[in-house]
């Protein structure tokens, strides 16, 4: 063994390397992440929207004693309460051993995905095929979203206050569907536009069926056909889809990707990635100092507005009812208390080096990023957290051993996004954006890697339960 130089030695030391995570975990841990990875994959083939995902963790949190909260109560510490808002958004929680005036811990993801959404009058039929009319929900480059199988997931809600839950496309057996595209045969003209025109958002038609009702007195018989299937299945009649949720998804499976399976390929993971880790971290947290807030937002890709979002009053709302039990002031509440953002960044990728600077973004497998800050152009639109507060985040993952990167979205003035960070902040909460890289984000087979799920578990447990 050579001896290090003293520059090497100062480089080591003085320098910021980051690391990838194949050369950081033990093998003990690469099997913790792998078997991290397992009901991760399950939870994903579950959780296709945000009402699945809620649902789902719900079924988690009731098994693991969680109780609905209810509003007054005074709390021991130690004690699970989850508070259902609407079927579409969730807030799990456990009593920390402090006074509720030094502040809660709060980690926020948000568990809608990017999805075809039906019209509310869906039905057509054109030339004896029946299509369901979309209009995409979040930012999707529209030609991914053709020649993939699709599943239907969503509730119709009917006038007598019932309502019916549909799932097919995701079982077997069941049929899927699709969206269709043009032959390269002739597709010349098409392969001359822009890739934001080669498909428009009006040709995104979910195809239904080719039957016709055996009927020959009647016009329409394609749609027909299909509305009779589904008044038979659940109940519906047309005018029941002007008070329904429905969306085509994909259909595929949550699978291992690579011959390492280092990574896994699925749909959603932006962001039930980074909704998974807290949903661990929470549910495993035993006696936290600061009682833990975690937040599972609906509308995150639309701006999260609506009353499901991040920009309605359900969080603090639920802030103040703890305050409120426990005699402090809300606003002195959210005064002392911190927030991780926990959301996806983009990791580099080797096909588009021109959209990153290489210095400041993510890489796969290097861990969970933590990013100061979102938005575009000149910093607008954005949470840009204090020096202080991602030093304090950097410090507890430090002491908890996390391996963690920085890094922006893009190069400047590249493009941009945002996340849920900014309307945290807004209730004057310290909040910082973390979570896992991704590779394809928003396209309907999205890529992370297995080391990085388990790291930004491990990221979110340490903020839980760091003092
Ligand atoms: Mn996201
Ligand atoms: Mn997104």
């Amino acid at each position: 063994m050579s001896e290090k130089t003293k520059g090497e030695e100062l480089r080591e030391k003085l320098f910021y390397q980051p690391k990838n995570l194949s050369e950081v975990l033990t093998p003990e841990e690469k099997t913790e992440a792998e078997k991290f990875a397992l009901p991760y994959k399950e939870f994903l083939d579950h959780a296709k929207t945000e009402r699945e995902a809620v649902s789902t963790i719900v079924g988690l949190l009731e098994k693991a004693g969680y109780v609905p909260f209810v509003p007054g109560t005074k709390y021991p510490a130690g004690a699970k309460v989850y508070l259902n808002n609407r079927g579409k958004a969730l807030i799990a929680s456990t009593i920390g051993t402090l006074d509720i005036g030094e502040g809660v811990r709060i980690e926020a993801a948000h568990i809608d995905s990017p999805r075809l959404d039906l019209k509310p009058n869906p039905l057509v039929e054109e030339q004896e095929l029946c299509y369901f009319k979309t209009h995409y929900y979040g930012g999707i480059k529209k030609y991914q979203w053709t020649a993939i199988p699709l599943s239907l997931h969503g509730v119709v809600a009917k006038r007598d206050g019932t309502s019916v839950t549909v799932t097919i496309g995701e079982d077997p057996d069941d049929p899927v569907f699709c969206v269709t595209d043009l032959l390269p045969h002739l597709g010349s003209d098409q392969m001359k536009k822009s890739m934001s025109e080669g498909i428009k958002g009006e040709q995104l038609n979910v195809l239904l069926g080719c039957e016709l009702y055996p009927d020959e007195k009647v016009s329409d018989r394609a749609k027909l056909n299909i509305m009779s299937l589904l008044a038979g299945k659940y109940g519906i009649t047309e005018r029941d889809f002007q008070s329904a949720e429905l969306c085509a998804v994909p259909a595929f499976r949550a699978r291992d990707l690579g011959l390492d399976r280092g990574m896994i390929g699925a749909y959603g993971h932006d962001d039930r990635v980074c909704a998974y880790a807290q949903l661990i971290a929470e549910i495993t947290v035993k006696s936290p100092a600061h009682t833990t807030v975690t937040v599972f937002a609906d509308k995150e890709e639309t701006g999260s507005n609506g009353v499901t979002g991040l920009n309605s009053h359900f969080l603090v709302d639920f802030i103040a009812d703890l305050a409120q039990t426990g005699g402090k002031e809300l606003r002195h509440v959210l005064r002392a208390s911190a927030c991780l953002s926990a959301d996806v960044n983009a990791a580099y990728d080797p096909a588009f080096p021109e959209v990153h600077e290489k210095n400041n973004c993510a890489f796969l497998g290097y861990g969970p990023v933590l990013t100061k800050y979102t938005g575009a152009r000149g910093k607008s639109s954005t949470n840009d957290a204090s020096a202080e507060f991602m030093a304090f985040v950097g410090g507890i993952l430090e002491r908890a051993k996390v391996t963690w990167q920085t890094g922006e979205l893009g190069k400047v003035d590249q493009g941009g996004g945002g996340t849920v960070a900014m309307f945290v902040s807004q209730f004057n909460v310290d909040t910082v954006d973390i979570g896992v890289p991704v590779l394809s984000m928003h396209a309907p087979f999205e890529v992370v890697s297995k080391a990085d799920l388990y790291m930004t578990y491990k990221a979110m447990e340490a903020f839980y339960k760091a003092q």
